[in-house]
């Protein structure tokens, strides 16, 4: 398939080198100076598209895939695939799907998740809004880069569902975190504490397959110092367009609204930043009940 991709850094890059391996014709484009093996390299994001089937984009963030859009919806040809990976606000998906469609083209939102390392593997999961029949052009792409892509409905669904897996993320982590942080206070083991926890109702990703404990469960971040894995501040970017669409919709949102505002603390007023989501746990663990 002859593909276009845009925005080639952390996740994008090893996702259009998996993209190459399999045989795909891929012209890349970023802002920055990007080489990655196989793909060429276009001037512009403009030129990147021409002639494309499927445009994939992996952006920071809304406002830069808004004026993305701008530039290669009318250089794409009718009747390709604007698919976008990116995680942004579900206005922003809509919108840019709603821009694409009248441009004659088929639209996808699909954000990912399992983080750097899955795109490297190739084994993401792809939460994807949008309709039947550009599912059906992006499915073999999706088999490429990933281990399973679930259609959830029409443009924008995609990313509510991201948003809402990432706001129980950010909330179970945290709760975790605070547990173990407890379970110290009270003289309990933490691996007695995981061997419990893991396989009994309190259980959960952040416990079992993410353990914030160094030592304790499967390797994870925190047995390497807390280097992320997935940044605190991508959490953090996660749960502020969970609580903008909670807003939007008028949802009640009290426990992703706590997560939010712990991470924001975090990252902004603490030592968070740069580290590893689960560092959660040494800032409980150095705190007192005020
Ligand atoms: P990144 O910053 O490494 O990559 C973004 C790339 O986009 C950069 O190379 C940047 O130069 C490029 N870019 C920015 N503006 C551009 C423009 N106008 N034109 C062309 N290129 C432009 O970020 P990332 O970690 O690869 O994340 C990308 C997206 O994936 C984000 O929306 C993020 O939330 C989401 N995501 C990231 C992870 C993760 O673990 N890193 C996991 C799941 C989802």
């Amino acid at each position: 398939m002859k593909i276009a991709f845009i925005g080639l850094g952390n996740m994008g890059a090893p996702m259009a080198a998996n993209l190459v391996t399999a045989g795909h014709d891929v012209t890349g484009y970023d802002r920055a100076d990007v080489v990655v093996p196989g793909v060429t390299m276009a001037a512009g994001a403009a030129e990147a598209v021409r002639g494309a089937e499927v445009v994939l984009t992996m952006l920071p963030n809304g406002n830069i895939l808004r004026a993305v859009a701008d530039e290669i919806v009318p250089a794409m040809q009718p009747g390709a695939v604007f698919l976008d990976c990116s995680t942004v606000d579900v206005e922003s998906a809509r919108a840019v799907a709603e821009q694409a469609r009248a441009a004659g083209l088929s639209a996808l939102d699909a954000p990912v998740s399992g983080g750097v390392g899955g795109a490297q593997a190739g084994t993401l999961t792809f939460m994807v809004g949008g309709d039947a029949k550009g599912f059906e052009t992006a499915r073999p792409l999706f088999d490429v880069m990933g281990r399973k892509a679930v259609h959830c409905g029409p443009s924008g669904n995609g990313q509510a569902a991201k948003i809402c897996n990432n706001m129980i993320l950010g909330a179970t982590m945290i709760v975790t975190c605070e547990a173990f942080a407890l379970a110290d206070r009270l003289g309990l083991d933490r691996q007695a504490m995981f061997d419990v926890v893991s396989t009994s109702s309190g259980s959960s990703w952040s416990m079992n397959t993410y353990c914030p404990a160094p030592g304790v469960g499967p390797t994870s971040p925190a047995d390497t110092g807390y280097r992320p894995g997935f940044a605190a501040e991508l959490m953090l970017k996660d749960l502020r367009l969970a609580m903008q669409a909670a807003e939007q919709a008028g949802a009640d949102t009290p426990m992703g609204a706590a997560a939010t505002a712990l991470y924001a603390q975090f990252v902004e007023e603490e030592d968070g930043a740069g580290r590893d989501f689960s560092a959660m746990l040494p800032r409980f663990e150095g705190r007192t009940r005020g």
